[in-house]
């Protein structure tokens, strides 16, 4: 018996759910406004998967910013085009329905990207 799964960190693996979860609520509640379905319509299920798989595949992995505020632009214009719309659409409305998932999701536009921190600046130069 194998398991192929890493031991992933809690940490970085809770911070990817959320925010997986974040972008899910997000999607869901633009596409019941503006696209009046009930499921997820096939454009956004197409988002929706896209975003899992940058999400998956993000470099910063363990210390990484959300999406909206990262450095590294990781999505096609396309589809951060459209992810930018669904965050400003269903930003300010989710502090009405999912006041938790909102208030982690603005702490963690806060956190700087890895590339940033300013620690070892003097020996860099
Ligand atoms: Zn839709």
């Amino acid at each position: 018996m194998t398991s192929n799964r890493k031991q992933e960190t809690s940490h970085q693996s809770r911070r990817i759910k959320r925010e997986i979860k974040t972008t899910l609520v997000m999607i869901k509640l633009y596409c019941k406004k503006q696209h009046a379905s009930k499921e997820l319509c096939p454009d956004c299920t197409d988002l929706l998967n896209y975003t899992m798989r940058r999400i998956d595949k993000c470099r910063f992995a363990l210390n990484k910013p959300t999406c909206a505020n990262c450095t590294v632009h990781c999505f096609k214009p396309f589809y951060r085009e459209k992810i930018r719309q669904i965050m400003r659409f269903s930003g300010p409305r989710m502090s009405y329905r999912h006041p938790i998932l909102t208030f982690f999701h603005l702490l963690d536009k806060f956190r700087k990207p890895a590339e940033q921190t300013p620690h070892k600046r003097a020996e860099d130069i």
